[in-house]
């Protein structure tokens, strides 16, 4: 066996969107990573492309969002939409989004957006480099052993065939839906399982495909014909993208359905030619003989299931080896990178010893019931948009996209709740044991107020510099410490709050805002605060001044309490 030839704080295995996520998200944190990646590079191919406001809220606080918009306008007209057609030639049936981006400026500072993944994995990559994480690809890891102290990995160099051994502290399985290391630990998926078996088809048309959507914006366009089920997503030339199918033949019947059990129309991938191939594409977009070439098929399964657990020891899995959904709705990518930034600033913190240990168990409290949430939703959208013969037993109610996207609430050791949601909970909930169980996992980013377990809210802090991507929010001041935000009378726990930090040696921002509707953002009176956590959700509120405090303590010592609290050094 090799002897250990490198030594670094957090490996990560899988350098595709959510490894590189995560090595970008830790650089920044200043944690030393080294990705492994088993391809040559990053994605070849577009798979994910419609990326939802937290992701680009993430990005930009990464200092991405420029580079992400330039390119996603190049590929994409920027207000594209998600329609449900017969046939790109043919009658719109449905139509999800007009517009993505209509309502976005009332709630955040950027816009949803589509960008192909083989085109924004290279953008995070080199930010990534650029801060110093070590990304090597044609390396697989082949194994993991865990002992207290850490976790040995073998990787191989694919090219010469080297071994070599790593040790890390912990670990990142980023390695994708059908994860190995998650097969290692025998960490189980639950879900509704394999929904289709399904292709994607890349093509190229000789004839621009963009007037046949007529006023229809670009974007994502479903299909829905006798033929088959699936989404185009067409590029801004209108004469590229590629064609999911998902189903094929016509399942509107119910006599048909129902005489086979096994859902035959599931079974796309099997057997496909590039003759098959053709006549689905034609006849998704409507015209017979339409020149068109196939560049690549791509066969995938459509899954909605989630892990069991998001943790075994010090190994934690995120993206896709967390969760697995169909594409609908573009959860995937989004809340593996979500993943990423959630864990990050804990694994950074409990490095650095500023954190307890507990701080890292908040990571599968907090991000798995948004993971199971997100394959629901998933799965909802996918029989609702391509596969209604499944039924709407077993689906969720669809929630709508603005709650989904920055309005999921986190609730663990590493949240302080206010006394009234938790007595509340404690009454509503099911049972002594899960006192926080009723706690709602998602509202309307309206009505969310800066409630501690959820996403900061975004307020320009400048209305004097403009509404563009280029002005400040409150959003803008997140991303790397824990940040202390008080009304123009918070004076006092500004005051307590820079003392509480100093002694507790965490690094903390503290401001006074004075934009108009920052109180009312965040359900505080002038003299309030919040303390919102590295990754952008509130910590914890004091809705009043510091002299209100119904125990009469000193605003250092309620202070002290909630960063002991949050960094979970007491548990
Ligand atoms: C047609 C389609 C459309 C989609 N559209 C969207 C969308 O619009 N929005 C969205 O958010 N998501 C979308 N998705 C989902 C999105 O592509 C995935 O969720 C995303 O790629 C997950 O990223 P990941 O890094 O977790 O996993 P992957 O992209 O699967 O990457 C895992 C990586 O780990 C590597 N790896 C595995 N094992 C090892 C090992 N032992 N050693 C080294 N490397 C290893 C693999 O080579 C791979 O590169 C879509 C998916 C499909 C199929």
């Amino acid at each position: 066996m090799a002897t250990i030839s490198e030594d670094v704080p957090v490996l990560i295995v899988g350098g595709s969107l959510v490894g590189l996520s995560a090595a970008l998200f830790l650089r920044r944190h200043g944690v030393d990573v080294l990705a492994v990646e088993r391809h040559a590079g990053t994605a070849i191919q577009a798979r994910a492309g419609h990326f939802h406001l937290r992701t680009v809220e993430i990005l930009r606080s990464a200092g991405l969002e420029d580079a992400v918009r330039g390119k996603s306008e190049e590929q994409y007209p920027p207000d594209g939409g998600i329609n449900n057609v017969e046939s790109l030639a043919g009658r719109e049936i449905a139509n999800y989004f007009p517009n993505l981006n209509a309502g976005v400026d009332e709630f955040s500072p950027t816009i949803r957006l589509f960008i192909n993944q083989d085109a924004l994995e290279p953008i995070i990559r080199a930010r990534a480099a650029e801060l110093g994480a070590r990304l090597r690809y044609g390396t697989e890891c082949l194994s993991l052993e865990q002992d207290s102290d850490g976790v040995t990995a073998v990787i191989r160099d694919l090219a010469s065939g080297a071994e070599s051994q790593v040790r890390a502290q912990y670990v990142i399985a980023a390695d994708g839906n059908r994860s190995p290391i998650r097969e290692q630990l025998g960490i189980a998926m639950n879900g509704h399982g394999l929904l289709s078996n399904s292709i994607t088809i890349y093509f190229r048309s000789k004839s621009d495909l963009g007037p046949l959507l007529a006023d229809r914006n670009q974007g994502v366009h479903y299909v829905t014909n006798p033929l088959l089920r699936g989404f185009f997503r067409l590029d801004r030339s209108g004469n590229a993208g590629f064609l999911v199918v998902n189903l094929v033949g016509d399942i509107s019947r119910p006599e048909i359905v129902a005489a086979y059990p096994s859902a035959p129309w599931a079974n796309v991938a099997a057997g496909i030619t590039e003759a098959r191939a053709l006549e689905l594409l034609r006849a998704a977009i409507g015209i017979p003989d339409i020149p068109v070439v196939i560049e690549n098929i791509a066969t995938w399964r459509a899954v909605a299931d989630s892990a069991d657990r998001y943790r075994d020891g010090r190994v934690f899995l995120a993206g896709d080896a967390a969760h697995t959904v169909p594409p609908n709705g573009g959860y995937g990518g989004n809340t593996g990178v979500q993943d990423a930034h959630n864990l990050a600033w804990k694994l950074a913190l409990t490095l650095s010893g500023v954190a307890g240990a507990a701080l890292l168990d908040t990571y599968d409290a907090e991000r798995r019931p948004i993971g199971e949430l997100t394959v629901e939703q998933a799965f909802t959208r996918y029989v609702n948009r391509v596969a209604p013969y499944l039924g709407t037993d077993n689906t969720q109610p669809l929630v709508d996209d603005f709650s989904m996207e920055i309005g999921y609430r986190y609730n663990s050791a590493a949240i302080v709740l206010e006394p009234a949601v938790l007595e509340s909970a404690v009454l509503e909930s099911a049972g002594p044991e899960s006192p926080a169980g009723a706690l709602p996992l998602h509202e309307h980013p309206r009505e969310s107020f800066g409630r501690p377990g959820a996403r900061a809210p975004h307020v320009f802090l400048d209305r004097e510099g403009g509404t563009g991507k280029d002005a400040v929010s409150t959003l803008d001041l997140f991303g790397t410490n824990f940040v202390l935000l008080t009304g123009p009378e918070g004076g006092d726990w500004h005051a307590a709050a820079l003392a509480a930090a100093k002694e507790a040696d965490v690094a903390l921002d503290a401001h006074v805002v004075g934009a108009p509707g920052f109180p009312q953002a965040y359900g505080i009176s002038p003299s309030g605060a919040v303390i919102v956590r590295p990754d952008g959700f509130v910590g914890w509120r004091a809705v009043a001044g510091s002299g209100d405090s119904p125990t009469g303590d000193e605003p250092e010592a309620v202070l002290r309490r909630v960063l002991r609290s949050l960094l979970c050094r007491d548990a």
